[in-house]
């Protein structure tokens, strides 16, 4: 069997126009919204991108408004998407684009490869669906499916990725690479699933070595996830009707989000114990008493966080700084949180309803 560029290439091109999904970043050419598509995308499913893309335009239209917006104005639009190193990439990028690009991305995948954020994966996909230019990308659908057309064996990691770029080289069309770079994600999505392809719908499938030999559900190799368990106590500390918060610092996991204070429990430890621990090094404040008002629980790619929450009581409060602040309940929804602290409020106000 031998995989013949043209006939892959048009294949696929003629399902794709019939076949794929209405999302709303493909009714543009405005290669921002590509751009600000493409980078939401990364770690994070289409429903739930397609609701964070169309609030996104909304709020921030163009890379102008983007670029003078302040940064907790954009970590809250992003709030909830995760990754929050790419929302922040996104604000210098279009900072740059601004100033020096007079807000227009710039068309060359050499000078999308300077702009923050602009890994190979963003640079050949805006390079590509944005402004017709013929380079591959490989993100993890399409990784799968060159590995299944290519029989490649072992697990789907970026070790392949030199001999899976020879082959896409080779397919791209000159004319449509940002339309075939589409198919071909698509195509991982719909079709050459992860788990069960469906490759008697499969418009390339007498391109495939894996179909061919039956290999198809053996590869890439799965792996085994392990996702740890995290267990943390969080104090609500309330004063004159007014809720402490926090940022975090500006570098390190969920940087610069803001949170009610805490920390991890430490093996051996009781939730109660943890708290007193927590806020006694982070705040220098010793509580009184601490009442269990919820768990709340969320997940994340790595771990699942499992906190538990206290109202507090204090001997003193803690001494204010740029970095901590009283809210109102209500204010509280304005400040980017990460996704565990944002259930936690939006229970407390359900709680007063
Ligand atoms: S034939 Fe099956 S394994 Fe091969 S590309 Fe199509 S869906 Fe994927």
């Amino acid at each position: 069997m031998a995989n013949n560029p043209k006939t892959i290439s048009r294949d696929l091109l003629r399902w794709y126009r019939k076949s794929h999904r209405n999302l709303p970043w493909r009714h543009t050419h405005d290669p921002y919204k590509i751009w600000i598509s493409e980078v939401m995308l990364q770690q994070t499913t289409v429903p739930t991108v397609v609701a964070y893309y169309e609030r996104w335009i909304k709020i921030f239209p163009k890379v102008k408004t983007l670029a003078q917006a302040p940064l907790q104005k954009i970590l809250k639009a992003w709030q909830g998407l995760g990754y929050y190193q790419r929302a922040k990439n996104l604000h210098k990028a279009a900072q740059i684009i601004a100033t020096e690009y007079q807000g227009k991305l710039p068309a060359t995948l050499r000078q999308l490869e300077q702009l923050p954020g602009f890994g190979p994966y963003t640079a050949g996909a805006v390079a590509s669906i944005a402004f017709d230019l013929p380079y591959p990308i490989i993100d993890a659908n399409i990784r799968r499916v060159a590995m299944r057309l290519l029989e490649i064996v072992g697990y789907a990691d970026p070790s392949h990725d030199n001999k899976i770029r020879a082959f896409l080289q080779k397919i791209i069309p000159k004319k449509n690479a940002g339309t075939f770079n589409q198919a071909l994600m698509e195509l991982g999505a719909l079709v050459c699933r992860n788990r069960e392809p469906l490759c008697l719908r499969c418009p390339i499938k007498t391109h495939c070595h894996a179909y061919e030999k039956g290999t198809q559900e053996i590869i890439p190799q799965p792996k085994k996830r392990i996702i740890k368990d995290l267990n943390a106590a969080v104090g609500i500390l309330r004063r004159n009707g007014k809720y402490f918060i926090q940022r975090r610092p500006s570098t390190g996991l969920l940087a610069d989000l803001w949170e009610f204070p805490g920390g991890k429990i430490e093996k051996g430890e009781e939730p109660q114990e943890a708290l007193r621990r927590e806020l006694k090094e982070e705040l220098d404040i010793e509580i009184t008493s601490a009442k269990h008002l919820m768990n709340v629980r969320h997940f994340y790619t790595q771990f699942r966080v499992n906190l538990h929450v206290f109202e507090c009581e204090l001997r003193s409060y803690p001494e204010l700084n740029e970095y901590r602040k009283w809210s109102s309940l209500y204010d509280l929804q304005r400040y980017p949180m990460p996704s565990g602290s944002a259930k936690i409020v939006d229970k407390l106000i359900a709680d007063i309803m």
